[in-house]
């Protein structure tokens, strides 16, 4: 079995873009599994010669819990429990929110390695976020654009780094 790497985060933050970036070419898309998250995609890919599984989740806006932390524990709960290493994804423009913050609170009680990914970094717009998100504990953000593909590269050898 090739390690699995989970793309966690609220709604919103790139996680679909950044999936599709790590994919890229490569991807080769597994059918969703029946009856779970809708829109949950899985694809293999290799990161700096490492093969794969990347998992992107979503669907949290149907899951059943009140709160948006709620819903992303719901929808990311299965799928984090897979994981090798979670990535941890906040958008580096709109800054650290409540929602990150409870989902980080709850994803450092999992036990599972994650790598925090401040995403929308591009330019230099996003240098207070990324250093809010220190706070998170999660350790040191690594900040990137999955729309114009800076810092990419840097992200998928860290990955495989931590694998
Ligand atoms: P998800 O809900 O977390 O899967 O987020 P999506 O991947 O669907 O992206 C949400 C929005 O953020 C879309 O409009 C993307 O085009 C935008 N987005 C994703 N990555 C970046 C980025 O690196 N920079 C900027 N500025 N926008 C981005
Ligand atoms: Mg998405």
């Amino acid at each position: 079995m090739l390690p699995v790497v989970v793309i966690a985060g609220r709604p919103n933050v790139g996680k679909s873009t950044l999936f599709n970036r790590l994919a890229g070419r490569r991807i080769a898309l597994v059918a969703d599994t029946p009856g779970v998250t809708r829109d949950r995609k899985q694809a293999e890919a290799k990161l700096r010669g490492r093969d794969v599984t990347l998992i992107d989740t979503a669907g949290l806006e149907e899951a059943a819990p009140e709160t948006l932390a709620g819903r992303m524990r719901a929808g990311s709960a299965s799928a984090v429990e897979q994981a090798d290493l979670v990535l941890f994804v906040i958008d580096a423009r709109a800054g650290v929110t409540p929602a990150d913050a409870h989902f980080a609170q709850w994803l450092r009680r999992q036990g599972k390695p994650v790598l925090l990914v401040a995403n929308k970094a591009e330019g230099r717009v996003a240098n207070s976020a990324i250093l809010d998100s220190y706070a998170l504990g999660l350790g040191d953000p690594v900040g990137v654009s999955a729309e114009h593909g800076e810092g990419v590269a840097d992200l998928m050898a860290e990955i495989a780094d931590r694998l």
